[in-house]
């Protein structure tokens, strides 16, 4: 993709705070952090979002953002971690490569994931469920 910016960053062709690279992935600082060590994973490769990802990346993904949680605890000392992915712009994507946001989190830190579920009958649930499964 010759207009993608994440592209770019994965290969240096623009600057980014990098805290991870290896063949595949690629790992930095967002530049409009949600708090400090607020970081987003990206392949290497370019995949819109996770309906067009390879499992096989997925996977890496998902063991790279372990580790470099562990990094945030035991190097910024945070308690706990929210991963993120927005896929499709009705998710909010705003970037159209795929990545994960690692969004360290504290005790009373005032921020606040801001989805209010409703409570369902279970025939409703059911409906869904079936739906699914048909
Ligand atoms: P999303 O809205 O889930 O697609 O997230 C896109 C994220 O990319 C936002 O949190 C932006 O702050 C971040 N972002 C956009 N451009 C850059 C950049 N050049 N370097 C670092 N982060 C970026
Ligand atoms: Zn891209």
């Amino acid at each position: 993709m010759d207009n993608c910016i994440f592209c770019k960053i994965a290969k240096g062709e623009i600057p980014s705070f990098k805290v991870y690279e290896d063949d595949t992935l690629f790992a930095f600082l967002d530049i409009n952090p949600v708090v400090d060590g607020h970081l987003l994973i990206i392949p290497k490769t370019h995949h819109e979002n996770i309906f067009e990802t390879p499992d096989e990346l997925l996977e890496k993904i998902s063991v790279l953002s372990k580790k470099l949680a562990i990094s945030l605890k035991e190097k910024l000392n945070v308690k706990a971690v929210n991963i993120l992915n927005a896929s499709g712009k009705e998710a909010q994507q705003s970037v159209f490569h795929l990545h994960y946001h690692l969004i360290p989190r504290f005790e009373n830190d005032g921020k606040n994931l801001s989805f209010h579920g409703e409570k369902k009958e279970a025939n409703d649930l059911e409906r869904v469920k079936e739906k699914l499964l048909s």
